[in-house]
């Protein structure tokens, strides 16, 4: 079983916490494990953030989805495969504002 944090080292320690609909369980590596009680917050606090931010940040070099909306650039090669569905969306919504200046939208020709 791979740690839950990285997704890389194998887990040997698990943190269980008690939510509204029961128990939650994360694995961890140690090295995850350390360096999130070092960061001073619970290993389950960590995990909940990394989960509202998946997809929306590229784990790799911190760029996010807002970055990209503003910007329209990565901030490295790995940012496309890490938010693709993000970008992918940012892009349509660029070529969506962009097309009223165009001519008549398609399938109008009759
Ligand atoms: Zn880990
Ligand atoms: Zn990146």
């Amino acid at each position: 079983m791979l740690c839950d944090y990285c997704g890389i080292r194998e887990a040997t320690l698990s943190d269980k916490t008690v939510v509204n609909n029961g128990v939650a369980e994360y694995r961890f590596c140690k090295e995850c494990y350390v360096s999130i009680l070092r960061s001073g917050v619970s290993p389950f606090a960590a995990m909940q953030e990394k989960n509202a931010r998946k997809g929306k940040e590229c784990p790799s070099c911190g760029w996010t989805a807002r970055d990209f909306a503003e910007k329209f650039m990565f901030g490295c090669p790995d940012c496309y495969r890490n938010m693709r569905e993000v970008a992918l969306a940012a892009a349509d919504a660029t070529q969506a504002s962009h097309r009223h200046t165009g001519s008549r939208p398609e399938g109008d020709a009759r």
